[in-house]
């Protein structure tokens, strides 16, 4: 573990999303210069950093300058091309490391080290072609769903499989490339938990975030998730064992579904995030220190922050037209309002935030 660092260090950010955005404001707030290297150039985290570059992420150019100028960089999105990545790492420290964004970004390496664990998962197969997804289905069952192995989110990439249906159309649907067949989970409720690595191994845990999706998009988190406190208890160690597996220092989160089998709750692994996410973000507000701030404390080296809450939290995304609603929430004692700052609305874009907490 190197020393850590000092406020004035420049922090390298790739990706320039609301994530990056927020991560930027908060490493600001400790002292730090933020690098954002993003190629689109109305990138809303280009707003609030002090160094910007805008070009892709294949230009190694851009991508040495970039890593050169940070002592420290990090990501806000878990598809950061796997050359990106190396060479960013080569030249700089990249936090989270190579090991966890290999790990992470294929749904199949993903699922196969969470079992590894002892952890559960919904049953799963690689498919890597036509015969290959009739031989899981035939073991899988139907209802099944189909994932790309890569590049998906927010349901992007997903096809679901129910009987009768013709699977070489979901296959593709998806665009043939591989992938993996996942068993359908009857679950209650979608749950996640943010936690946090410190470089010398410290981990701290959020609450469980009781998750809606509106569209497979993220519309509200409720903060606490009103399970039982065994499962709140197996959802830290779960996540503490996944980050120590990895050798994970940062924010991750981890998507869980929750079954209730004969009125016992169950927790299974759906993915697992290597950034701070979406339904962390009440922890602005809501807890003593933000996952922005725990994230930019862990790859600076610094002592995590407390995770404890604040009160009973309700977070809800401004998708696309909610936006609008700004004035109003604006007027709204107690709505704490964020705005990425966007230009373009589109239906289901992630547009700003609302976060109200009320005394527990
Ligand atoms: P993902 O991209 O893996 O996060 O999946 C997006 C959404 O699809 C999840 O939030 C669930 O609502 C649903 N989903 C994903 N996998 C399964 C599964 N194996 N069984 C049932 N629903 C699923």
């Amino acid at each position: 573990v190197s020393s850590p660092l000092k406020p004035g260090a420049r922090v390298g950010i790739l990706g320039g999303g609301q994530l990056g955005r927020m991560l930027a404001l908060a490493a600001a707030r400790y002292g730090f210069k933020v690098h954002v290297f993003a190629p689109e150039a109305d990138s809303p985290a280009f707003d609030v950093a002090a160094e910007r570059t805008c070009a892709p992420y294949e230009d190694q150019t851009a991508l040495s300058a970039f890593a050169r100028s940070v002592e420290v960089a990090t990501y806000e999105f878990e598809n950061v091309p796997e050359r990106t990545a190396a060479l960013v790492g080569g030249l700089t420290r990249l936090q989270p490391g190579a090991t966890a964004l290999a790990t992470l970004q294929d749904r199949f390496a993903e699922k196969s080290f969470v079992a590894g664990l002892g952890i559960r998962t919904a049953p799963f197969r690689a498919v890597g072609s036509s015969d290959e997804l009739e031989a899981a289905l035939a073991t899988l069952g139907r209802p099944a769903v189909l994932k790309t192995r890569r590049f998906g989110y927010d349901g992007k990439g997903q096809a679901l499989i129910r009987p009768g249906d013709d699977a070489g159309k979901a296959l593709a649907a998806i665009g043939g490339v591989p992938a993996i067949l996942e068993g359908f989970v009857p679950f209650e409720r979608e749950l996640s938990i943010v936690a946090v690595r410190s470089a010398d191994g410290a981990i701290a845990a959020y609450d469980l975030c009781a998750n809606e999706h509106r569209d497979h998009v993220l519309a509200e988190t409720r903060v606490p998730a009103g399970v039982s406190a065994a499962t709140e208890e197996e959802a830290r160690t779960v996540a503490a064992r996944i980050a120590e597996a990895l050798g994970y220092v940062g924010v991750l989160a981890v998507e869980l579904f929750l079954l209730v089998e004969d009125g016992a709750e169950r927790l299974l692994v759906n993915e697992i995030a290597p950034r701070v996410h979406n339904s962390g973000h009440w922890t602005i507000e809501g807890a003593e220190t933000s996952q922005f701030e725990q994230h930019i404390r862990a790859i600076a080296g610094w002592p995590l922050g407390s995770p404890a809450r604040r009160g009973t939290v309700r977070m809800q995304n401004l998708l696309g037209d909610a936006v609008e609603q700004w004035p109003a929430l604006a007027a709204e004692p107690g709505a704490h309002l964020h705005l990425y700052g966007k230009a373009r609305t589109a239906p289901g874009r992630k547009m700003g935030h609302v976060t109200v907490v009320r005394p527990a």
